[in-house]
């Protein structure tokens, strides 16, 4: 089936200003804000309720400059956050662009707050690696399911419509690339039409096609893919068959901590506030403060593609504000001992490895000293009795690379000029991670759903109203 079907003149049968296509956090920010700007809106979502690779993510939200921010006494601002996304992505993303969605997030953030009631708090209590201050913004659980269905609640309060179990299968164009309409399939196998002014591409990116990831993301090939399935990269197929520009194909954000076998996030808490990552042989590998995305290629290298994240007590404490790691606990995921050598024996890790390797750390933290892998120790996060271990492996979360858009969240053309009426967000936009999975700034993936969610519906619903 050609994923375009060219027909000038073509009539619907049914029509609706603005047009949506996928309802997670890009989708459902995307419509409130085109509604916001006086349109109507439909949102298109293939699954029976909208859940996206938003409900398996932590749903923490990058933003500098917020209230939240300065009741904490954590001094920020957008250039500082724009200066981090660009260094982490070695300069890759395009300046003008990181530094819009940089000024853009604080202000979404509150948005998202004070217009449509979401209770956001900023993490406090530990850093995440490439940001220059403490700027994650979460739901109280500081899980993604709590933010998309506190999104389509604020979708559902103000009358947006979201049409579930309709998967758009095709877009119609005219001649000019301006998008007439689109095709939606039901779970029956019949088919919709519905004819449109603006469409936002909100549908992620192809994570979740293995044909897509062979081509772009050779490393992950054969990686445990986090994300939702539902991800089949139809914005960049049809963005492809338009003529869009695309980039940083390559990029992706990966994760070195997914539990194994449970299939449960650990947060990366664990590792920056001292604790490492140790392989079957008991040895640590690689610097794990670079950060986890990364480190999702440097687990599957080691034996039997797993490794160890160790870590104490304290460290537990705080990582159980997420729902992930109370649930990675309450099925006995995290293996706890007293000693190294009883933490060896729980985990079947050889004992005299594992002590060295640990002995090593807490001496290096001692010392405030650089590891050979380049990790600088601090001496406050000294683990002590009792010790955790889970035994996690490399996933792939989501795709980086996609439709090359502007600072309107516009899908342009090679030569750089914008299609008629054509948005990108969220994983169906080239992001801000560049391509290299260690482009990749904790957050990132939120950061471009909400924020280029808000400017290409604030766009779309300008163009209508
Ligand atoms: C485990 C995990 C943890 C993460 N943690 C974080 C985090 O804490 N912070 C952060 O910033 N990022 C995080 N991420 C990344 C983040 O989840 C994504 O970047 C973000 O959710 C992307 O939002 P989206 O709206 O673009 O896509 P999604 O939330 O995936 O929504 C896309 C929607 O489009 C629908 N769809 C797809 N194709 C079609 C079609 N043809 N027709 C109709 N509907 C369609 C899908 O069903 C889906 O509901 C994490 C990712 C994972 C997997």
């Amino acid at each position: 089936m050609s994923p375009i079907v060219r027909q000038s003149g073509k009539t619907f049968g049914f029509h609706v200003p603005v047009v949506i296509i996928g309802a997670g956090a890009a989708g459902l920010v995307a419509a409130l804000a085109a509604q916001e700007a006086g349109a109507e809106v439909l949102v298109l979502e293939r699954d029976p309720v909208p859940r996206g690779s938003t409900a398996l993510s932590a749903g923490l939200i990058p933003a500098a400059g917020t209230r939240w921010q300065t009741e904490a006494g954590i001094a920020d601002s957008a250039a500082q956050f724009a200066a981090d996304i660009m260094a982490k992505a070695h300069g890759e993303p395009d300046a003008t662009l990181v530094a819009r969605i940089a000024a853009e997030a604080g202000p979404a953030v509150e948005w998202l707050a004070d217009t449509h009631g979401l209770p956001f708090s900023v993490i406090s209590d530990f850093s995440y690696p490439g940001h220059s201050a403490r700027r994650m913004h979460g739901l109280p659980s500081r899980s993604g399911e709590e933010l998309v269905d506190a999104l389509r609640g604020a979708a559902e309060a103000r009358g947006i419509e979201i049409l579930c179990d309709a998967r758009v299968t095709q877009l119609h164009a005219d001649e000019n690339d301006r998008l007439l309409g689109v095709t939606l399939e039901r779970p029956d196998g019949s088919t919709e039409e519905v004819a449109l002014c603006q469409l936002v591409l909100a549908c992620n990116g192809y994570g979740g096609n293995a044909d897509l990831v062979r081509a772009h993301i050779p490393t992950l090939a054969d990686a445990l893919y986090f994300g939702h399935t539902g991800n089949q990269g139809d914005a960049l197929l049809w963005g492809e068959a338009l003529g869009a520009a695309t980039r940083h194909l390559s990029g992706h954000q990966g994760h070195g901590s997914v539990a194994y076998p449970a299939g449960i996030l650990i947060t990366w808490a664990t590792i920056t506030e001292g604790g490492v990552q140790v392989n079957a042989e008991g040895r640590r590998f690689s610097n794990e403060m670079h950060g986890y995305s990364e480190q999702a290629a440097e687990v599957l290298r080691q034996p039997n593609r797993m490794a160890w994240t160790i870590f104490d007590t304290r460290i537990a404490g705080i990582a159980r504000q997420f729902e992930d790691f109370r649930q990675a606990e309450a099925i006995g995921a995290i293996v706890t001992a007293d000693t190294p050598q009883a933490l060896a024996a729980r985990t079947g890790l050889p004992a005299d490895a594992l002590i060295s390797t640990l002995s090593d750390v807490e001496r290096l933290k001692l010392d405030g000293a650089t590891d050979t892998f380049g990790r600088a120790f601090r001496a406050d996060q000294q683990l002590s009795a009792p010790f955790h271990a889970v035994r996690v492996t490399g996933a792939l979360f989501h795709t980086q690379g996609g439709l090359v858009v502007d600072e309107h969240a516009r899908v342009l053309r090679p030569d750089g000029t914008s299609l008629p009426n054509l948005y990108a967000s969220g994983g169906a936009a080239c992001g801000v991670s560049g391509s290299q999975a260690s482009g990749y700034l904790s957050g990132n993936g939120l950061l471009t759903a909400v924020v280029l969610g808000r400017l290409a519906g604030s766009a779309a619903g300008a163009a209508v109203a």
